[in-house]
């Protein structure tokens, strides 16, 4: 048993805290301080097996008997609920993730866009009259929910990429269990709390917290019809080959590699502000950070300066100030990662602009801070190009021509989002059409919306969230036959 910290937390299942059933625990740590933040459950088969009995009984009588609209009202209830706490849910996790609490703000207060969304999209679930050969027949067909959805998260943004998959998911009537990371466990809670305050049923939304171990108990759960999961990629490959093995479906939100390219009649400020923003914001830590910059040689070394005057003034501190522009990294581990990827790619040959090594900040001596890095000169071959860091450092490199820089762009094995920076039209819509990504910014870059569909193409994911498609992961399409006429069918004959 670790140290117990102030904040301890159970599993929330059907509505009640319940104690993990093998009395195990972990704690989590405020890397802006280096001391735990809470203690919470780590769970196992037994915890994982009553969530998922719960989520079943909920499905089949109070949820289930719903009416789609009711459904989509309490859905949208529980976003205005979720807005008015957003302040509490933001510094919750701030604290565990070290983000900048005016991000988590931003996303608490936003999420209720996506429950209006998909809750109003609840009672647009419609099957279609098929006009089949027979003409005495009536076939239709109905879309159903799956049934029990797994919804795995990561600490980078936990209440909003929680809600991007339970949000469709819910719309389409299903139930859940939410495994948030063992980094950022406590949001989850708040969030079922307040959909319960809302009006929706327990057993509706569950949530157990624990590792790996917890997460792959769901993922193997025979009664879990579907996961939702966001996370890396090798944590992606891990869970598709778990489902796959008994033929559960997945949705599955990945990493990236994401390159910005500034062609060189872009407007130098915006781009420069742009490439920033993709990749500084969250200290890098957003699956679709822009960590590839691509400069044509007519502009780049103007666009390196400013970018690298601009990186050496970001403000490093607590999160949880206004003033500050960058909090530490999340954890220990990915402080190390970000500096043995720098030191890596010097070795192979890239060139420092700016930053690379980890910095203390006075105050936070235990803080997990890394300085914003920008590398040039960097080659498409180097590990730094083609592996995610999900840490605040920059690959930047030259191109000389259109096909050259879309070779470059494409040539890794992500495809999340991909953003471009010229004045030309035509080219940025060629350019757009041939990018192997999900997203694509023309002259911004980062935005998302609930109605917009979002996901990745080649290792960055499989599925989307966002947008009415998003709807189609969580439901199944019956078809129903009926003859209506009374003269008898020889069965052994297929009529056409
Ligand atoms: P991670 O893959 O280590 O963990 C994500 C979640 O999966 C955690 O809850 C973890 O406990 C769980 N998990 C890990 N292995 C598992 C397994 N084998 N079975 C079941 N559950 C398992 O990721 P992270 O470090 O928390 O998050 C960072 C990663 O997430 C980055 O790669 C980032 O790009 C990606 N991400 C993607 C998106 C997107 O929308 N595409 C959004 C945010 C983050």
């Amino acid at each position: 048993m670790p140290n117990a910290t102030a904040l301890s937390f159970q599993n929330y299942i059907a509505g009640q805290n319940v104690a993990p059933a093998a009395g195990r625990s972990f704690v989590s740590t405020n890397p802006t301080t280096g001391k735990p933040y809470g203690t919470f459950a780590e769970s196992g088969l037994a915890d994982v097996d009553c969530a998922v009995r719960a989520a079943v009984e909920a499905g089949n009588g109070p949820w289930g008997k719903l009416s789609p609209t009711r459904r989509g009202r309490l859905m949208m209830a529980w976003g205005d609920k979720i807005a008015v706490n957003a302040e509490g849910i933001a510094r919750m996790e701030s604290e565990q993730n070290g983000k900048l609490v005016a991000e988590m703000r931003a996303q608490a207060t936003v999420v209720k866009e996506w429950l209006y969304y998909f809750g109003g999209l609840a009672d647009k679930i419609e099957g279609r009259v098929i006009p089949v050969e027979r003409q005495s027949v009536l076939n239709y067909t109905l879309r159903e929910p799956l049934g029990v959805v797994a919804v795995i998260v990561p600490w980078n943004s936990p209440t909003f990429l929680t809600i991007m998959s339970v949000a469709p998911a819910l719309a389409a009537g299903n139930t859940i269990v939410i495994k948030p990371s063992e980094i950022t466990s406590a949001s989850a809670f708040e969030l079922v709390r307040l959909a319960e305050e809302a009006g929706i049923p327990p057993g509706v939304l569950n949530v157990v917290t624990g590792g790996r171990e917890a997460g792959e108990a769901l993922v193997g759960h025979e009664q879990v019809a579907k996961i939702s999961f966001t996370g890396s990629e090798g944590a992606g490959r891990a869970i598709a080959a778990q489902a796959g093995g008994r033929l559960a479906s997945c949705t599955l939100e990945l990493g990236g590699k994401s390159p910005n390219i500034v062609f060189g009649d872009a407007t130098v400020e915006n781009a420069v502000v742009g490439i920033l923003s993709g990749i500084f914001a969250a200290a890098g830590q957003t699956c679709i950070a822009g960590s590839r910059a691509y400069v044509h040689s007519s502009i780049y070394e103007e666009v390196a300066d400013r970018l690298a005057q601009r990186a050496r003034a970001i403000k490093l501190g607590d999160p949880l100030l206004a003033e500050t522009q960058m909090g530490p990294v999340a954890t220990q581990a990915q402080l190390a990662k970000d500096e043995a990827m720098v030191q890596r790619a010097l070795f192979e040959g890239a060139e420092l602009l700016t930053g690379g090594n980890r910095v203390s900040v006075p105050g936070l001596e235990g803080g997990y801070f890394f300085q914003p890095t920008i590398l040039h000169n960097v080659k498409s071959e180097n590990y730094i190009m083609q592996e995610e860091v999900f840490g605040p450092v920059l690959s930047l490199t030259r191109f000389n021509d259109d096909d050259e820089v879309l070779a470059l762009a494409n040539g890794t094995r992500f495809g999340l989002a991909a953003g471009l920076w010229t004045r030309d039209i035509r080219r940025a819509h060629q350019m757009a059409k041939r990018l192997q990504a999900g997203t694509v910014w023309i002259n911004t870059y980062r935005a998302l919306a609930f109605n917009s569909p979002f996901g990745g193409y080649k290792n960055s994911g499989l599925g989307r969230v966002n947008g009415i498609e998003s709807l189609d992961q969580f439901l199944q399409t019956k078809s129903v036959w009926c003859e209506m006429s009374e003269e008898i069918q020889d069965p052994f004959v297929i009529k056409v």
